[in-house]
């Protein structure tokens, strides 16, 4: 048995990480933390018995009473990473929170499953390194670059002439007028079922902007070799061209547990009970020209990856901060880009040389933008 903590346990990833672990079990979960569903983990300590909790939000925690230990904000979650005989981390909390604990956990030579891709993108450079440096592992599990991941294994990056990320488009990518869209309309996404806020950026396509970042860190290609292509049916989650002509991809349903399954597992594979792809039911596979001018938060995350230094944790800071207010239903679907644009053309660039540099301007904006 190998021993876990999972963060975010709450949300829709953490929530489908506890259903594996369950159907696998070959791990004993030691940690749990949430944001402020205290309810819900109420509930999974009952069922899961883990040693520690964490409940990220301070009044949340003022809740929340229980027979074990509960650590409290962004110094508990680094409490839960630095528990004893921990094999490894599901980091699934939503945003830039559980930057300080993957840290930690990679320089404690902790394998990390990354399922929030904020961190990523915001601090790929000090993550790589710093996993590197102590020979932890990060594991992707993001549906696409678990894909690049499968598709890579036994191959040199060097041999790499494009990695093509498969993206579905969204709700919108048919619809001519996104001026009055809806909130309603844009949670509705035709593929995937995930939590809020990543169905608001996959909607804007941001959600693939930051996939684009996260594939240029995690698989050291350059970011002139990754491409976008639209593919609404999802069934393809991602491919590599070879500069030899071949193409390796990876093909699933879209069941964000067959991800997670394979991060826990891996480097085994275990079976589930599922019958697998009918191939026989897909009618056709498509795919389309990405639409940049329509979805300009694509070319913003590439600019921003390009340009470096803190242009990323400003995209992702800010972005976050819009989406929350479309969801309050305070500003247009159209704002987010618009905003977003201007916010991005008022930085000055400043590099950032630590962790605590990126913690620091990511707070700066989300209390400055708006
Ligand atoms: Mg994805």
């Amino acid at each position: 048995m190998r021993n876990i903590v999972v963060l975010g346990s709450t949300g829709t990833i953490g929530r489908m990480t506890l259903e594996v672990i369950e159907q696998i079990g070959d791990y004993n979960i030691i940690g749990l933390a949430t944001h402020s569903n205290t309810k819900l983990l109420k509930e999974q300590v009952g069922k899961f018995k883990p040693d520690y909790v964490c409940v990220y939000d301070q009044d949340a925690s003022k809740n929340f009473s229980s027979d074990i230990p509960v650590f409290v904000g962004d110094e508990g979650l680094v409490n839960l990473v630095e528990l004893d005989d921990l094999d490894f981390v599901m980091a699934a909390a939503v945003g830039a929170a559980s930057l300080r604990s993957i840290y930690r956990a990679l320089e404690l030579g902790i394998k990390v499953a990354v399922a929030n891709k904020e961190p990523i993108v915001i601090a790929g450079d000090f993550l790589m390194d710093i996993a590197r440096k102590n020979r932890s592992e990060i594991l992707p599990v993001d549906s696409e670059h678990s894909a690049i991941f499968q598709c890579l294994k036994g191959e040199s990056t060097a041999e790499v002439r494009r990695i093509i990320l498969t993206a579905s488009g969204g709700p919108f990518y048919d619809r001519a007028d996104l001026e009055n869209v809806t909130k309603a309309e844009a949670l509705d996404h035709p593929r995937w079922k995930m939590g809020s806020k990543i169905t608001i950026d996959s909607a804007t396509l941001m959600n693939k902007g930051f996939e684009v970042i996260e594939a240029y860190h995690l698989f050291g290609v350059p970011l002139d070799k990754i491409e976008v292509i639209i593919h609404p049916e999802s069934i393809i989650h991602s491919m590599i061209d070879f500069v030899d002509g071949n193409i390796k991809a990876h093909l699933g349903k879209t069941d964000m547990k067959i991800p997670i399954q394979f991060a826990l597992t891996y480097p085994k594979r275990n079976p589930i009970a599922d019958q697998g792809l009918c191939f026989e039911s897909l009618a056709s596979l498509n795919f389309k020209k990405v639409d940049f001018v329509k979805f300009p938060c694509l070319k913003m995350a590439y600019a921003a990856a390009e340009k470096g230094a803190g242009y990323p944790v400003v995209l992702n800071a800010a972005n976050e901060i819009l989406v929350s207010q479309f969801l309050r239903e305070e500003i247009g679907f159209l704002e987010i880009t618009g905003k977003l644009e201007n916010c991005l053309s008022k930085f000055s660039g400043e590099k950032l040389t630590s962790l605590e540099d990126i913690l620091a301007l990511d707070c700066k904006i989300r209390n400055t933008l708006c």
